[in-house]
Parts: C-alpha cells; structure tokens; sequence
C-alpha cells in the first residue's frame, strides 16, 4: 500500500499519516521530521535546510529528493509506506514518478486533506503553543501558505490527471476523518 498525503500546513495529514501507518503495519514518512532531525543532528543536510524551514519556505528540491529516494529504498518500505508532504513541487513530483518507474512502483492514492486557510491557521497557533516548533510563527504560516499555493496546490491536478485522487473534507473532527481513512 503506497499513498501519499497532500494538503496544507495544519490540515491534519501528519496525525492521520501516522494512526493509518500503524493500521496498515507500513513506515509513515514525514518529510518534515525526517528535515528536522538532519537539523538536530547539525549534519551537513540539516545545515543547508535549517533557514529554509524556520522561515516556513520548501528546502532545496535535490536535497528532498535525495532523502526520500533513500528512504524509501530501505528494507522496511518493501510492504508500502505513507508519503506524508512529499512531494511537494513539480519538480519532486516528476523524480517522484522517475523513482517509481525504477523501482517498479505504483502509488495506490493519492489522499487531498481538503480545508481552508482559515481553519487550519488556527489549528497551526494551537499547535505553537503545545509544540514550540520554530515555524509555527504568524509570519512562517503566511509563508508556508503561500508556497503551499503556488508550488504544491498545483500537485493536486497532477495527480487528478493520474486518476489517483481522493479528496477528503479535512475540516472536521481527526476522529471522522480516521474513520473515511480506514475504509480504504
Ligand atoms: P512539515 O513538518 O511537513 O510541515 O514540514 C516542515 C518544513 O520542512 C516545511 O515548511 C519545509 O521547510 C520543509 N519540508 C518538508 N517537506 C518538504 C518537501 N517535500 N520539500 C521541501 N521542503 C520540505
């Protein structure tokens, strides 16, 4: 089971990524966190990355590609695995389609977490002050949104084309949202 996770900062796809994950006994790959560990552990990645994330706006293509192709190439990924903000630009969603070609995989959905601006700014100020994540600023989220608008809004469309998408109304409670998720 391959899906990917696609929508806006604070619609919720990370905590749903990670309760399907666990259901379907695959690795659930958040970008993300994976971005925020390179920083933690100063590695050389994490150096290069860090500015961009703490302004809210998309790290280097190469770098994310190269992370998630290594990712994915591990032994564990073989059963499938949940893509949870990846990709997130044309760019990461051709190498994307490259790296599946030569790999001899094929996604199974591709799961639109649908909800407005409004709503999930909210939710991203809630999570401020629970989490303290450096990003989860009133200027990063406008950044995030922005970028999330023009780069990865138009990925919705890509993979419509596909035929892949699923869209889901991701401004309701993360218990009816679970229970869409497990019927598929
Ligand atoms: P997230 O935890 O998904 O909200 O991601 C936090 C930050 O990590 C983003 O605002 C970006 O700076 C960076 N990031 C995560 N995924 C990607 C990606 N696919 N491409 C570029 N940057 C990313």
């Amino acid at each position: 089971m391959i899906l990917i996770f696609l929508g806006p900062p604070g619609s919720g796809k990370g905590t749903q990524a990670k309760v399907l994950a666990e259901k379907f006994g695959v690795p659930h790959i958040s970008l993300g966190d994976i971005l925020r560990d390179e920083v933690k552990r100063a590695t050389e990645i994490g150096k290069r990355a860090k500015d961009f994330m703490a302004a809210g706006r998309l790290v280097p293509d190469e770098l994310t590609i190269e992370l998630a192709d290594k990712r994915i190439s591990q032994a564990d990924c073989r059963p499938g695995f949940i893509f949870d903000g990846f990709p997130r630009s044309a760019a990461q969603a051709d190498a994307l389609d490259g790296m599946f070609k030569q790999k001899n995989l094929t996604i199974d959905r591709v799961i639109y977490f649908n909800v407005s601006e409004e709503e999930t700014v909210k939710r991203l100020l809630m999570r401020a002050g629970i989490e303290g994540r450096a990003d989860d600023n009133a200027a990063s989220i406008r950044t995030r949104f922005e970028v999330y608008e023009k780069t990865t809004r138009p990925l919705i469309e890509h993979y419509a084309k596909m035929g892949k998408l699923l869209e889901i109304d991701a401004a309701r409670s993360i218990e009816a949202i679970g229970r869409d998720l497990a019927k598929i």
